[in-house]
């Protein structure tokens, strides 16, 4: 086991890793780093209130209204009213967001009231943000990257949590002692059998917070896309939301608009609302489309060419025929419990961006404030550990011995019939009797696993009700 030691460790190197690795300008930061992120795929945009007539005001009513008021206002409004200055500060950067002219471009998208969604690249907006964060860690003189290395589990000491195990792409065995931890490992999507995520989101960072005694909340709550490319592909291509704020239209088996009567906002009404009624449909054996062939003002190839290359690679014109869609696991609103800092209630134990519960989505995230969350509050964490300032490192113990289990088919298939976007209580009882069996059975070591532990506490999540795991 090689040993390694720093001073501030940050887990993921998605938008929110890097945006906080950046931010904590007085710490020396080692970014560990798996593979790939969500973040890249990232296609619509970043919201934020910029355009006439809007305010974050506005904004943050639309969030409360996604999130069916389950939402911390706190969190609401930090991130509404930070999110021009997070642009700027992208900008800044490099980030080169489209305009019309002297004017932001900006996308209308479901259950937003107003045109607020910046973007780049036509539906490539999470690419050029990536570029951007990447190059510039690259040349931060505080930042330096890990990369391949997997965390398998914290290590916890007498002051707190004080670093990782993980493992290399080639199995070597590591220990890293840290004086803070920062879990910014994204979301769970990987673990469902249809889903928009990369394969890295496999829940790593919430399950090994779980484990080593950290709160979580609204484990349960997972957004579900309803428009991802129905093709037999993992990751499904996502086909952005602003193709439906562009005037494509859902339609049913037999070529009735799908929302007519499911939601006053009809094709742009909240994701959640979309999604169960595509499931719906889908249950009922019917496939369900997405027509694009009349967009108001433009063409699928020239304003989403990401969705256009996607169709295209699966022999779909989709300027001439309606796409064949599915929904799909999209984004985890629970995660681990954090204050506005990002401080979770073990010491020296931070969590920021998608593995994170700041309560901003509250039951339904609308649709471009992950970016947004990313950055408003990688930002506001990257200061305060600053503020937390260096110490000598502690050392400690590792709950456990590092390994990696890969995600069996049968666990993805239990997360879509349970956890999926209908919930059934009944399937949910059987999941968990289903997951006891097999955490009893052989291979034993399958007890202690993290991975099912977080998929129990979900469970548990989904069969109580409740907002908060302990
Ligand atoms: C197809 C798609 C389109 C989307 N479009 C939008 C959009 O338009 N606007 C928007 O706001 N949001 C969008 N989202 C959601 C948004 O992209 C994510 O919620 C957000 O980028 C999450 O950022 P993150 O940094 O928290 O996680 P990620 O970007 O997923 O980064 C996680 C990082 O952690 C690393 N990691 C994971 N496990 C480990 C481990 N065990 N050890 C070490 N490292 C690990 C990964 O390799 C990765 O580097 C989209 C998501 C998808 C999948």
């Amino acid at each position: 086991m090689t040993a390694i030691d720093t001073d501030l460790l940050v887990l993921g190197a998605g938008a929110a890793g890097l945006v906080t690795a950046l931010a904590a300008t007085g710490r020396r930061v080692c970014l560990l780093n798996a593979a790939d992120s969500a973040s890249e795929l990232a296609q619509g945009g970043i919201a934020a209130a910029v355009g006439a007539g809007d305010s974050p005001r506005l904004h943050a009513i639309d969030t409360h209204a996604a999130g069916h008021g389950l939402n911390d206002d706190g969190a609401v409004r930090f991130a509404c009213e930070g999110a021009p200055d997070a642009v700027a500060w992208l900008e800044a950067l490099g980030v080169r967001f489209a305009r019309d002219g002297e004017a932001w471009s900006l996308h209308l998208e479901a259950a937003h009231s107003r045109a607020r969604v910046l973007h780049a690249g036509g539906d490539a907006t999470g690419a050029e943000v990536m570029r951007v964060l990447r190059r510039r860690a690259a040349e931060a003189l505080h930042v330096e990257r890990l990369s391949g290395l997997r965390a398998t589990g914290l290590v916890r000491g007498d002051d707190g949590v004080c670093g990782v195990t993980a493992l290399s792409v080639d199995g070597r065995s590591f220990t890293i002692h840290a004086r803070d931890v920062v879990i910014a490992t994204g979301g769970i999507g990987a673990l469902y059998s249809r889903t928009t995520n990369p394969e890295c989101a496999r829940g790593d960072g919430v399950a090994m917070a779980l484990a080593a005694g950290a709160r979580c909340a609204g484990l349960a709550s997972v957004q579900f896309h309803p428009t991802a490319l129905d093709v037999p592909a993992r990751p499904l291509p996502l086909l952005t939301e602003a193709l439906r704020g562009a005037g494509a239209r859902l339609l049913d088996e037999g070529g009735a608009p799908l929302m007519r009567s499911a939601h006053p906002l009809g094709d742009l009404a909240p994701r959640d609302v979309v999604a169960r009624e595509v499931h719906r449909a889908q249950c009922a054996g019917g496939s369900v489309w997405l027509d694009a062939t009349d967009l108001r003002t433009t063409d699928v190839a020239r304003s989403f060419p990401s969705a256009y290359r996607a169709c295209r690679q699966f022999g779909i014109d989709p300027d001439r025929e309606p796409i064949r869609i599915t929904c799909a696991a999209h984004y985890h609103m629970g995660g681990i419990a954090v204050d506005l800092d990002g401080r979770t209630n073990l010491p020296h134990l931070w969590a920021v961006g998608e593995a994170a519960h700041t309560g901003l989505h509250g039951a339904n995230r609308l649709a471009s404030n992950s970016l947004l969350e990313a950055v408003v509050f990688g930002r506001r964490l990257g200061r305060a550990l600053t503020q937390a300032g260096s110490a000598p490192v502690a050392s400690g113990t590792a709950a456990d011995g590092p390994r990696d289990e890969e995600v069996s088919p049968e666990l993805r298939d239990l997360m879509w019939t349970c956890l999926g976007p209908a919930r059934d209580p009944a399937a949910i009882a059987s999941g968990i009797e289903r997951l006891s069996a097999w955490r009893s059975g052989p291979p034993a070591r399958a007890l202690a696993s993290p991975r099912l532990g977080l998929v129990v506490a979900m469970l548990r999540d989904a069969q109580g009700g409740g907002a908060a795991i302990a």
